[in-house]
């Protein structure tokens, strides 16, 4: 079996990249899933402290481990944003295999000084363990939200990335680069696009040398994003356009079965839905 190192090594050399996908059900679980395994792709599922608390942290590493177990795929498991080691700690314990420690809203050498303790701490539990550490503004919340936010404040530049990667000893690095969690309802009507700053994650890479993520994905431009790909991301992370293919399946399976009340009968098209929208990410990441 592939180690999440090995994976993101090749994706790096292929100039592809792994989609990371948040659940906070079985249903978007199976549809990360089954999109991953029709597409002969490893995955990262990703759960946040909220969707962790919802799932339960031991539940959910048993549930990935399962399915890479039973069908020897390269489906891994991601802490996504958490904001204390103690967090951080509880999902290395259960098996997960990548942490993102974020204290990113403290100033910079605070940051610096907490991540670098995140992972001496995380690696001393499992050393083959990866620990993302986030520097820059990117937002939080993956929702629909109705104002937007000027994502120029708060971008990562070259030279504070270079001194973070070499204080804290990441494993992959999450820059702001133009891109934001959560979605404005002129991008979920299709009206708007994220832009990335290309260049930026370019001088980013050409400082760092380390695995870059892009967090908050969801509602960028395609050709962004693989040109985002080329320039040096090797994991997109997707969470608000799951969230709403998940509830357009649930409302659209709901007002197709009026008066059905077998869940396994009413739920299929939410993890449809889930699916298509999973699979078109996962076939612009990888070619
Ligand atoms: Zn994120």
């Amino acid at each position: 079996m592939a180690t999440l190192y090995g994976v993101l090594k090749q994706a790096e050399t292929e100039g592809v990249a792994i989609g990371h996908f948040n659940v906070s059900d079985l249903l978007t679980l199976k549809a990360v899933f089954e999109s991953a395994r029709d597409q002969n792709v490893p995955v990262v599922v990703g759960v946040s402290e909220g969707e962790r608390q919802f799932l339960g942290v031991r539940q959910i590493a048993a549930m990935v481990k399962s399915l890479r177990d039973e069908y020897d795929f390269p489906i891994f498991l991601n802490a996504d944003h958490s904001h204390s080691l103690a967090s951080a700690m509880e999902a290395a314990k259960a098996g997960f295999d990548w942490i993102v420690f974020d204290v990113s809203t403290l100033p910079l050498e605070e940051n610096i000084r907490q991540t670098r303790t995140a992972v001496e701490t995380l690696k001393a539990i499992r050393p083959e363990i990866l620990v993302e550490g986030e520097i820059g503004d990117i937002g939080s919340g993956s929702e629909i939200h109705d104002t937007a936010r000027d994502v120029r404040k708060g971008l990562t530049t070259p030279a504070q990335a270079r001194e973070f990667v070499e204080e804290t000893r990441i494993d992959t690095l999450a820059p702001a680069v133009g891109n934001m969690h959560g979605m404005l309802k002129s991008m979920v009507a299709g009206a708007t696009k994220k832009r990335l700053d290309i260049e930026r994650i370019r001088a980013i890479k050409e400082q760092t040398r380390v695995f870059m993520t892009l967090h908050g994905a969801s509602g960028t431009d395609d050709g962004d994003l693989r040109r985002a790909i080329a320039a040096g991301i090797t994991v997109v992370h997707i969470n608000t356009e799951v969230r709403l293919a998940w509830r357009q399946g649930l409302d659209s399976a709901l007002s197709t079965h009026p008066n059905e009340i077998v869940p396994y009968k009413i739920l299929p098209p939410v993890i449809d839905s889930v699916k298509r929208r999973v699979a078109a990410r996962l076939a612009l990441f990888s070619k």
